[in-house]
C-alpha cells in the first residue's frame, strides 16, 4: 500500500535554561518509521517518552532538528511558511483535553468553522451548512451550532473537538491521547467515531496513547517508544501476542489481563528504576539502566534496527549473532 507519511532520522533536540546552564532535551532521536494511507499508527509509551513531541514535530509544530518528514512523498521540513499552507490543512491534530482545546467564549458553530474561515474556504453560508452537516457525522445535532462549549459534556466536547479537525478534509491527524482525559464508558464511543470516519474517509492516525490496551483495537500497526527512541515496531497483533524489546515486554506485562485463560501465561516484568532523563540520556542503549537482559555492549553502542520477520526492533538481542543467546535466556512473555 501506499504510504501517507514517511518520516526518516528525525530527531528534535530542545534547548532549555536550566538557571545559567543551558541543556539539550533530547526529545525525538533518529525515529524512522512510515504510515500507509488509511492506515492509523499507534504509538505508545510512558508521559514522557516524546511521543506528543514526535506527534508535533512530524506536524511542523515544532521545527525538527534533523531528518525528513515526506508527505504524500514530498519532505515538507523544507517548505517556507507559504508552501507549508496546503500541508496545514492536510495535516491536522486532535489535542488530548477537550476542555482546554475549545475557546469558551465562542458558540460550536464558530469553533468549528473557524479553520474554513482562516483558510478562506467557501463563503459564510457554505461554511455553516458544512458546519452542520459535521456536527451530524460526530454525532451532535446540527443546532448545536449556537451552543458554547460549557454546555456539553466532556465526551461531546472532544466530537466537537473532531468536527473542527475534520473541517479541512485532512489526509493524516495526529491524535494526542484524545481518550485520556475521558471516561471510560465514552471513550469506546470516540474509538468508533474515528473509525467509523477513517472508513468513510480513507484518513489515517498516527493515534498517541500512554498503554498499549488503548491503541490495540484502533491500530493497524504499533510503534512503541522509550526516551525518544523508537524501540519496535510491528502489526497490533504481533506486538501486543508477543512483544520483542525487553521495554514492550515490561509495558505489556504491567497492564490488566482482561482474559484469565492467558494469565497463567503472562509474566510480570517489574521495571526497576526510574526513566532516565532525557537531557541526560544513558550511553549505549537508552533502556540499558532498567534492561533484565543487558549485556556488555548494550552499555556503549546504540542497537541498529534489527529485522524481524515483518518487525523492526531496536535491540542488541536480536542481532544475528545473538540468537543462540537469545534461545538460552528463554525469553518469553
Ligand atoms: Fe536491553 Fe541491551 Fe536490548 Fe537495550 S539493547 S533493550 S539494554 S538487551
Ligand atoms: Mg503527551
Amino acid at each position: 500500500e501506499e504510504n501517507v507519511l514517511e518520516v526518516k532520522r528525525l530527531t528534535k533536540f530542545f534547548e532549555v535554561n536550566r538557571g545559567m546552564k543551558p541543556q539539550v532535551v533530547q526529545a525525538v532521536n533518529d525515529i524512522s518509521f512510515e504510515v500507509k494511507k488509511g492506515e492509523t499508527f499507534g504509538l505508545v509509551g510512558e508521559s514522557g517518552c516524546g511521543k506528543s513531541s514526535l506527534g508535533r514535530t512530524i506536524l511542523r509544530i515544532y521545527e525538527p532538528t534533523n531528518g525528513e518528514i515526506l508527505f504524500d512523498g514530498k519532505d515538507i521540513t523544507k517548505l517556507s511558511r507559504k508552501q507549508m499552507l496546503p500541508y496545514r490543512q492536510k495535516l491536522q491534530m486532535i489535542f488530548q483535553d477537550p476542555y482546554a482545546s475549545l475557546n469558551p467564549r465562542f458558540t460550536v458553530g464558530e469553533i468549528i468553522g473557524e479553520p474554513m474561515e482562516i483558510h478562506n474556504i467557501g463563503t459564510p453560508k457554505t461554511r455553516q451548512k458544512k458546519v452542520q452537516e459535521l456536527l451530524e457525522i460526530v454525532g451532535l445535532k446540527p443546532d448545536h451550532i449556537r451552543r458554547y462549549p460549557h454546555e456539553f459534556s466532556g465526551g461531546q466536547r472532544q466530537r466537537i473537538g473532531i468536527a473542527r479537525t475534520l473541517a479541512l478534509d485532512p489526509e493524516f491527524i495526529v491524535c494526542d491521547e484524545p481518550i485520556s482525559a475521558l471516561d471510560v464508558s465514552i471513550q469506546a464511543q470516540v474509538i468508533n467515531l474515528l473509525e467509523d470516519i477513517q472508513k468513510a474517509t480513507g484518513i489515517s492516525y498516527l493515534f498517541i496513547a500512554h498503554d498499549l490496551g488503548m491503541v490495540k483495537h484502533i491500530s493497524h500497526r504499533i510503534g512503541v517508544m522509550y526516551l525518544g527512541h523508537m524501540v519496535e515496531v510491528g502489526t497490533s497483533n504481533d506486538v501486543y501476542k508477543k512483544p520483542l524489546h525487553p521495554y514492550s515486554k515490561a509495558l505489556l506485562s504491567a497492564e490488566p489481563i482482561p482474559d484469565p485463560n492467558t494469565a497463567r501465561r503472562k509474566k510480570r516484568i517489574l521495571l526497576e528504576g526510574e526513566i532516565p532523563s532525557p537531557i541526560n540520556p544513558p550511553k549505549g542503549c537508552p533502556f540499558n539502566t532498567r534492561c533484565p537482559y543487558a549485556v556488555a555492549e548494550c552499555f556503549h553502542q546504540m542497537p541498529a534496527n534489527f529485522k524481524v520477520d515483518n518487525r523492526q526492533v531496536s535491540c542488541f538481542l536480536y542481532a544475528p549473532k545473538y540468537l543462540r543467546m537469545r534461545e538460552n535466556l528463554s525469553i518469553e512473555n
